[in-house]
């Protein structure tokens, strides 16, 4: 009854253990979440006012698939002034970042394409290759080297079905942003071997060392990149489903179609949202200097701890130490530490086979629970 396609795509590794989470909290323990993957503060007022007022003022109907004219040429403008990247609003489709980068791979890639994938990478990039009957091959990124890329490994994985490449930077889960460098090889393979690349930007506003290049700056890159981008971690609106790809404006119109024939539009409220958001900085940097902070925190912490050992998360929320506990793997340490701990972590194998013998930690949580959370870690030695 049901397609392969669809029957091919995992459940969330990470559901049993919200699950069992979710028990735990029912029967009155005190668990310590840090496996939350959306800012922990509420979406600015002002953002929420304007688009109410906007809902009150009949902005409640349909508005072109694209998006409303006034913030496709807002974000074009932002991606010239703080990306570099010379657009305009057609270059431009307003749609969840999540729905984004599907229409890029339906756009791209025919059945049994390959689209290269990080590894370790969010957990639905794989699972939307799936989806379009496309083959997802990880790339190993340079934990050694800060979770760069490895040229010898990327030309290791090009062949002739290679379509696109996708990129996180900054990444989720490591926390950590490609470097110049990286980016000029993966342009170079680009180039040479006449490949897409899909550069997931969305955690570019939450950097606390470094600076976020987009990969569509470069040289050559313009007509060969689709960007995604959106509002949910930069304006923690991850509710309102905002966002936004950037392509040439000949995927633009084949684009435009799929999301034509499946959302129609992005939500109305949601586009006058993030029009508000575009103006708004303030909160961004306030959320930045809290999460700086407890980055701090939980980087120290983690490093008394001998059990684990962590790269420096540059931006996100996120750090992804690796651990050498007891022989377990990541999803028994996972469950180890909510059981015995009270403390809810990823196992890093969510993320692709390199993220064995690693634990996501969000540190999207108060810096009291993180002060307390490695107390508790702190009885694992
Ligand atoms: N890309 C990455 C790397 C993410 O971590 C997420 C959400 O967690 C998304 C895209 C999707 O964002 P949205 O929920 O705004 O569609």
């Amino acid at each position: 009854m049901v397609s392969k396609a669809v029957k091919s795509v995992s459940p969330s590794a990470t559901i049993s253990l919200l699950v069992k989470e979710n028990e735990l909290k029912a029967q009155g323990r005190n668990v310590i979440s840090f496996s939350l993957g959306e800012p922990d503060f509420p979406a600015p007022e002002k953002v929420i006012e304007y688009a109410c007022k906007e809902m009150f003022d009949g902005k409640t109907h349909y508005t072109p698939s694209s998006g409303i004219p006034e913030l496709r040429e807002k974000i074009a403008e932002k991606y010239k002034k703080e990306n570099n990247v010379n657009v305009n609003a057609r270059n431009i489709i307003v749609t969840p970042t999540k729905f984004a980068l599907y229409i890029s791979y339906l756009t791209l890639l025919d059945q049994s394409d390959e689209i290269l994938i990080p590894d370790p990478g969010w957990v639905s990039y794989v699972e939307m290759a799936h989806l379009v009957r496309a083959k997802p091959v990880y790339y190993k990124l340079n934990e050694g080297n800060g979770f760069q890329i490895n040229e010898e490994e990327m030309k290791n994985k090009i062949n002739k079905k290679t379509k696109a490449i996708l990129i996180n930077t900054p990444s989720n889960p490591t926390g950590s942003i490609l470097d110049i460098d990286s980016l000029k090889i993966l342009r170079d393979l680009a180039v040479d071997n006449d490949l897409y690349i899909i550069s997931d930007e969305i955690y570019e506003k939450l950097i606390f060392e470094g600076k976020h290049i987009s990969i569509a700056s470069l040289d050559g890159m313009l007509e060969r990149t689709i960007t995604v981008n959106g509002f949910s971690k930069s304006h923690a609106m991850t509710g309102l489903r905002a966002g936004y790809l950037i392509a040439n404006q000949e995927l633009i119109k084949y684009m435009d179609n799929v999301q034509q024939h499946t959302l129609t539009c992005s939500s109305t409220f949601s586009q006058y949202a993030a029009l508000k958001a575009l103006d708004d900085n303030e909160d961004t940097l306030k959320m930045v200097t809290e999460f700086k902070m407890r980055r701090d925190l939980i980087y120290s912490g983690l490093s008394k701890i001998n059990v684990f050992s962590a790269i420096k998360p540059n931006a996100t929320f996120y750090i992804f130490p690796k651990f050498n506990y007891n022989g377990k793997n990541s999803m028994e340490m996972a469950n180890f530490l909510l059981e015995n701990l009270n403390i809810s972590v990823v196992p890093g194998i969510a993320f692709g086979p390199s993220g064995e013998n690693h634990l996501r930690f969000s540190f999207s949580t108060s810096r009291e629970n993180i002060i307390e959370g490695l107390e508790r870690l702190q009885k694992l030695i």
